[in-house]
C-alpha cells in the first residue's frame, strides 16, 4: 500500500504495522508495565505483516539500535527545550527540566526508537 510520508510518520507515532499502519505494533497499548513496554505482536493483526523475528524476542541489534536512536531523540529534545529557554538565560533550569522530560518519557521514547527501528528493517529487508 502506497502512504504518503505524513501517514508514515503517524503510523510511527501511533505504533502502527509498517504495512498497513492499521495493526498495533505493541502488545500492551500502554508503555506500562516498564517490563512489557517493548513487548511486540509476533505479526500485524490487520495485514499479517510479521513484526518480529520467529523465535526470537527482538530482532538482531535491536538494543543496540534503540539506544542510539533513544540518545538521538533525546538529544532533540534537550536542543528543542534548550531553545525555549535559552532567551532567559535559565541554563540549569533548563538542563533539569530536560532531564525530567527525557527521564518521564524514556518508555515512549524506547518504543518511538523501536517503531523506527522496525520500519527501517522492514523497507530494506
Ligand atoms: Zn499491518
Amino acid at each position: 500500500m502506497a502512504k504518503s510520508n505524513a501517514g508514515v510518520l503517524i503510523s510511527i507515532l501511533r505504533f502502527k504495522c509498517p504495512k498497513c499502519g492499521q495493526g498495533d505494533i505493541y502488545l500492551n497499548k500502554s508503555a506500562f508495565p516498564l517490563n512489557s513496554t517493548l513487548k511486540t505482536v509476533s505479526s500485524c493483526s490487520v495485514c499479517g505483516q510479521k513484526i518480529k523475528k520467529e523465535g526470537s524476542e527482538n530482532a538482531p541489534g535491536i538494543n543496540y539500535a534503540v539506544s542510539v536512536i533513544v540518545y538521538a531523540l533525546a538529544i532533540v529534545l534537550y536542543v528543542s527545550i534548550w531553545g525555549i529557554t535559552s532567551k532567559d538565560d535559565s541554563f540549569i533550569y533548563a538542563f533539569l527540566f530536560s532531564t525530567v522530560v527525557v527521564v518521564s518519557l524514556q518508555p515512549w521514547l524506547m518504543r518511538l526508537s523501536k517503531t523506527i527501528y522496525i520500519y527501517i528493517l522492514l523497507k530494506f529487508s
